[in-house]
């Protein structure tokens, strides 16, 4: 029998979109790609912002400027989407969906807000929305949610999923950096952008959040708010005092089940105990952790950005997608459970971190002890640091609703004797987040 060929055509030749060029056409994979596509491939566009620039390793005749024409051929069986953002890529992925061609994408943003409604126009005519580099780069976490844990009920996701603020943290933690010193060299090493507000104050995190969520407890995609807290008001000071207490501080993003159809996503720093597999993740890499009713804990770890890693999970997306034309299917989209409510995230416990400045004068202790029992805070152990105008109390509260902890920081500020209040930080402890 003939080998039948699907046609690519491909948005964006960046960072990921050069590497994936570049897979597709290596001699040495020529037969596992055939293979794994059961169809050659055939790269027949490439869509970039300039197409007279020469790009390397792209044949200047397959460079195009005009991304919506492309989605738009009706030579293009699959559109691979690679350039970024919400507008015009939207756009482009609805055309091609639209008259039928598959569309693989790693574009987190577009995803997170308009997921759903681009799966249900998938699925309506027939074609494939595959997305697995939008989520932790090169770790094939969307496709091991879809399938090989499709039957379980998992209770929590916890995943480093930001590999800017692992890699800025991890300075902080292993280098004794302070917050600026890291962001610098992170700058510097091109692990984070010139504006760095995507991934500091975990909008980048976010977006992941929402799609893990989707696939691994059922909510739409459709861009709704998740609590979000990002790094920037992390200290070198609470770095320290994590170190001594066992800890590590890592920025999470959190998909938890909470009683029988609530629902909790959240990214915030968190104080992780050193013996937790999460506390391993160093530097720029990514993890995501997972805790299946039945299953128990699971754990995936690699390079949640770079060009190859996330050109081959887009490439796993491409055969994918291939394969199925080849045999006339698509994949179905996962449904949405519409009885999941959000809960309230001050409504949520945890054990709690906060330090504070004080004068160190009589009775201060006293004072803070007293703001906190009113708010219903118990404190399970305290330190202090400095002396005279520098004196700094650390403290570990036991679990307390995290409104309650809101409201004793705002009374904290109120004394006199409370210079100024650092981070308040969760502590991920036995099963609380
Ligand atoms: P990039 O290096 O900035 O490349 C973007 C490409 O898109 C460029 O080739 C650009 O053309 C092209 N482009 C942008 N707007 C266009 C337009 N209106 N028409 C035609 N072409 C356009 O981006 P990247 O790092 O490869 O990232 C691509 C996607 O992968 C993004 O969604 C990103 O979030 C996702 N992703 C990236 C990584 C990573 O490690 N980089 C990891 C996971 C997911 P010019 O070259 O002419 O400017």
């Amino acid at each position: 029998m003939k080998t039948p060929h699907v046609r690519l055509g491909v948005i964006g030749a960046g960072n990921v979109g050069r590497a994936l060029v570049e897979l597709l056409s290596d001699g040495s994979r020529q037969i596992a790609l055939v293979d794994g596509a059961t169809a050659v491939l055939d790269i027949v566009g490439v869509a970039v912002r300039d197409p007279d620039t020469p790009r390397a390793g792209i044949d200047p005749a397959l460079l195009v400027g005009d991304a919506l024409a492309l989605a738009a051929r009706e030579d293009v069986d699959v559109l691979v989407e690679l350039a970024g953002g919400v507008e015009p890529a939207r756009t482009w992925v609805e055309t091609a969906l639209r008259r039928g061609a598959s569309v693989v994408t790693a574009n987190k943003t577009l995803m997170a807000e308009h997921g759903t409604e681009l799966a249900q126009v998938a699925h309506e005519h027939g074609a494939d929305l595959l997305y697995e580099a939008s989520v932790a780069g090169g770790i094939p976490i969307i496709r091991a949610l879809r399938t090989s844990l499709a039957g379980e009920k998992i209770n929590r996701v916890i995943g480093i999923v930001n590999g800017t603020t692992n890699f800025i943290l991890s300075q902080m933690t292993s280098e004794g950096r302070d917050y600026d010193e890291a962001l610098k060299e992170a700058q510097a090493l091109g692990f984070a952008e010139a504006d760095p507000t995507a991934d500091v104050e975990a909008f980048d995190a976010a977006a992941k959040v929402q799609i893990l969520s989707s696939l691994a407890i059922g909510t739409a995609l459709h861009g709704e708010p998740i609590s979000r807290e990002g790094i920037s008001a992390v200290r070198s000071v609470d770095v320290e005092f994590a170190r001594r207490a066992g800890y590590v501080i890592k920025l999470i993003g959190v998909v938890e089940r909470v009683g029988a159809n609530g629902l909790s996503r959240r990214t915030h720093p968190a104080l992780i105990p050193v013996d937790h597999p999460l506390a391993a993740v160093h530097g720029a890499m990514n993890a995501v952790f997972i805790e299946g009713e039945r299953s128990g804990p699971l754990m995936w770890l690699g390079q949640g950005a770079g060009g190859y890693p996330t050109a081959t999970a887009v490439l796993g997306d491409v055969l994918h997608a291939a394969r199925n034309r080849v045999s006339g299917r698509h994949d179905v989209p996962f449904s949405v459970d519409y009885r999941l409510v959000s809960v309230d995230a001050g409504d949520l416990s945890s054990v709690f971190y906060l330090s504070i400045d004080v004068r160190d004068e009589p009775g201060v202790l006293a004072e803070v002890a007293g703001v906190f029992g009113r708010h219903r805070v118990s404190i399970q152990s305290m330190e202090q640091s400095g002396f005279g105008q520098e004196a700094r109390l650390s403290f570990l509260t036991h679990e307390a609703k995290a409104r309650d902890i809101a409201s004793t920081i705002g009374d904290l500020g109120q004394l006199a004797s409370v210079d100024s209040i650092g981070a308040s930080i969760r502590v991920i402890d036995g099963g609380v987040a």
